[in-house]
């Protein structure tokens, strides 16, 4: 089968001829239709993540068709179109077995990282992440479902819990992660600040059903949002960006108000003032991807039509480098997808 490879750290990724693999028990092999790469991707190839070894097939965002089970399989078969959660849980755990497996205590790692990818024509995949995939989402839809919408699916409803009628701030509202954040939110009776860098960015926040977009390199995010909510401040700030909006974001929360980490590309130190966080009662929450379960949830939303899976691009495996390129450059607005 065809399949792109790094072999070395900062290094080229090879187009190559290798095996088919075969699912051992509780696998499955998946025909790979689309994979979406993302940022996470470029931190593997510049060896910045620890466990990563190479030569590896990457791409943890699949979408694809059941070409063959192995032993043990129940609940798909050959045939079905799929999806997958990206990490490796063992399914047995108090966390696994409470519904809360990206918690795993037994944490194998991820699809993509510590077992080949999906920037191949097969991937192996465990049953256990698979979720069905009705036939009115396409695969390239299909492949960002666990990332881009189930990421900021699991952070809006389960973390931050939040209500119809709250303000929500979205840092970093334009990337892959923030488009789908600002729709959901919307979805779920929330009006939406967007924070995001140049206009075209501020302009897809706004497609997407942002009733304010800033430029924080322009304007005071946080002097906007008191403003906006007549001095309240927001109820629910989703972090997509870390430490470099952080400061600014908790000037805009209100009392009694949560802010739900995300993500955190601009470093990992932040000073809290923990008088503040007592006289307001605020909540400062981790989040961590999405559960099968709530993945089968996103996927009815998406069949459903309540919300649009922002695919801007789909493009041949062969054109990996070049996206890579425009990731690298924080070109890509919503998620691209490969085809294989
Ligand atoms: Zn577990």
């Amino acid at each position: 089968m065809k399949a792109l490879v790094l072999e070395e750290f900062g290094g080229p990724l090879w187009l190559r001829d290798l095996p088919v693999p075969e699912p051992g028990p509780d696998e499955v092999l998946v025909q790979v239709r689309a994979c979406a790469p993302d940022q996470f991707d470029l931190t593997i190839r510049d060896g910045k993540f620890p466990s990563a070894r190479v030569p590896i097939v990457l791409g943890h965002e699949i979408a694809g068709i059941v070409e063959r089970i192995g032993p043990g399989v129940t609940g798909v078969a050959p045939g079905d179109r799929v999806t997958s959660t990206l990490y490796l849980t063992c399914g047995r755990c108090r966390q696994c077995l409470a519904g809360r497996e990206t918690l795993c205590e037994d944490f194998r790692g991820y699809l993509g990282i510590h077992t080949p990818g999906g920037y191949a024509e097969y991937t192996v995949i465990p049953s256990l992440n698979l979720v069905k995939l009705p036939e009115s989402i396409s695969f390239p839809q299909g492949s960002i479902l666990a990332n881009a919408l189930g990421t900021p699916f699991h952070a809006l409803t389960r973390r931050a819990r939040l209500q119809p009628g709250e303000h929500v701030i979205v840092t970093g509202a334009a990337g892959g992660v923030g488009l789908h954040a600002v729709q959901l939110a919307r979805m779920m009776g929330a009006s939406v600040l967007a924070v995001d860098l140049g206009p075209d960015k501020l302009r897809a926040a706004r497609e997407r059903g942002a009733d304010l977009a800033i430029d924080p390199s322009q304007e005071d995010f946080a002097r906007a949002a008191l403003e906006w909510t007549g001095g309240r401040g927001v109820d629910v700030v989703l972090e997509l960006v870390g430490p470099a909006t952080m400061e600014t974001s908790l000037k805009a929360m209100g009392k009694g108000a949560r802010m739900v980490i995300v993500g955190s590309h601009t470093g990992s130190d932040w000073t809290l003032h923990t008088q503040a966080v007592i006289a307001n009662e605020w909540e400062i929450l981790g989040s961590r991807n999405v559960t099968k379960r709530e993945l089968a949830d996103v996927v009815e939303l998406v069949a459903a039509g309540r919300v649009e899976p922002v695919v801007t691009g789909v493009h041949p495996l062969e054109e990996a480098e070049d996206i890579h390129q425009r990731l690298r450059r924080q070109e890509i607005i919503g998620r691209v997808a490969l085809e294989p």
